[in-house]
């Protein structure tokens, strides 16, 4: 974006203007200098948290105590931390310490990776006192000083670690990956949501299967509350993941649980423990649904087609997007991996037939009906109750399987049909 590059130089230049020294920092010079996209841009100077709110109008102190301040310029918000350095970490999280300090180096020593170690001026002139450049020439992920004690101080840099590598595509130096190793158990301290938003990123990246592997041979899985061994996961269908993308890249999750073969609620629990949000959970387990009722389909019919209504009746306890996910799915998986094989040609069935019903189907769910419970009790006569419910979802059933029309008259009729059929 040119021009949040252009804002963020504006707060640059106002800061070099004042004598103070400024730059971009971390993250945002290391995307530039590989030629990615940058969506922060955050500067570093060494003007205090004070200083830089008297000189900008526009700003909220939003984590003074780290000497974060952010500025608005434009439309856009940037970060301004004063150089700083930390120390006394606490329970392997947070450091309970800051300290100001003068010199940009010093600064960038508290960061965790050379890469992201990297400061850049206003002329483009970059400060890179440990490398981080030519680690990433030649793709490294090494960190700044001691990996050992860098991942004591801050179990989450292993995570990143990790992240880095699988997005990237980068190796993890010999030391660096010594330390994780060594360290992986502090891993069980970080706040669940640290961990979700690091494997978030991993598994939308373009390498997740590099970064699970990384996890998995680390043994790193074990120690973020997801008690699993890394061979607990089906290579062959872990390998279909990346054929998912775009907005689909949530299903890699549900492609993921499978391959562990999980359960729903097994996948529930653990994506709540890692705080997914409750949108998010019902589609990734949603697949998994499905997975399991198409499973007790195929046992039950061994090669009939009285598939039709079961597999309506399916779509419609899991609802139509998770019907269309599965659907998408089914196709990357490894023939051994789906329904069982010998069932595979009812499977067939289901399949081809299913693909055709989504998308003709114009009948999901109770409100797409042409009649509503309240025409229902005026057109009876009779106050509401629990036969309403069934009612409708008998009219529901049978407009999704084309037996009768979505028109009022036709449901009309049937309701009328149903309730002289009761009383008889
Ligand atoms: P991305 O934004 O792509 O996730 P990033 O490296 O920019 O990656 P941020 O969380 O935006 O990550 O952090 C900005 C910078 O702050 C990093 O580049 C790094 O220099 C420093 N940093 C972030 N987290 C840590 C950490 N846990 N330990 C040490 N330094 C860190
Ligand atoms: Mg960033």
């Amino acid at each position: 974006d040119p021009e949040m590059a252009r804002q963020s130089e504006e707060v640059l230049l106002k800061l070099n203007e004042e004598g103070y020294d400024a730059f971009w920092v971390g993250g945002c010079v290391r995307d530039e200098l590989l030629g990615r996209s940058v969506d922060d841009m955050d500067i570093t100077t060494s003007a205090s948290p004070e200083q830089v709110m008297e000189l900008f109008a526009d700003c909220i102190p939003t984590g003074l105590q780290h000497g974060t301040v952010t500025v608005r310029s434009g439309g856009y918000f940037f970060e301004v931390t004063t150089f700083r350095t930390e120390s006394e970490y606490k329970d392997n999280r947070r450091p309970s310490e800051v300290q100001f300090v003068k010199d940009i180096k010093e600064d960038l020593q508290r960061r965790d990776f050379t890469m992201n170690a990297l400061a850049m001026d206003r002329n483009g002139k970059i400060v890179d006192p440990f490398g981080g450049q030519s680690d990433i020439r030649e793709e490294w992920i090494r960190c700044v000083g001691a990996a050992n004690e860098r991942f004591g101080e801050d179990a989450l840099r292993m995570l990143r670690c990790v992240r880095f590598a699988s997005v990237f595509d980068f190796k993890i130096a010999y030391n660096t990956w010594r330390g994780l190793v060594k360290q992986r158990d502090l891993l069980q301290y970080i706040a669940m949501e640290r961990v979700r938003t690091e494997m978030v990123k991993m598994m939308a990246g373009p390498h997740p299967l590099r970064g699970l592997e990384l996890l998995s041979r680390s043994r790193a899985l074990e120690f973020i509350k997801a008690p699993v061994h890394g061979d607990r996961f089906d290579k062959k269908i872990l390998v279909c993941i990346e054929q998912l993308s775009g907005v689909d890249v949530l299903l890699r999750w549900s492609l993921l649980l499978i391959s562990g073969q999980y359960i729903r609620e097994e996948a529930d629990a653990l994506l709540r423990r890692w705080t997914f949000s409750n949108d998010d959970r019902t589609r990734i387990t949603g697949v998994l649904q499905v997975e399991e009722l198409m499973k007790t389909v195929v046992r039950e019919n061994k090669d009939q087609l009285t598939l039709r209504s079961e597999w309506i009746v399916t779509v419609l306890a899991c609802g139509r997007q998770a019907a269309e996910d599965w659907l998408k799915i089914q196709p990357l998986l490894p023939s051994g991996s789906r329904l069982s094989t010998s069932a595979e040609k009812v499977y067939q069935k289901i399949y081809a037939n299913a693909a055709e019903w989504t998308q003709t189907m114009k009948v999901h769910e109770l409100k797409d009906l042409d009649i509503t419970g309240e025409n229902i009790l005026e057109q009876l006569q009779r106050k509401g109750g629990p036969w309403l419910g069934q009612l409708m979802k008998h009219l529901l059933r049978e407009t999704a399987i084309g037996n009768i029309a979505n028109q009022h008259e036709a449901l009309t009729a049937e309701v009328k049909r149903v309730v002289a059929d009761d009383q008889a």
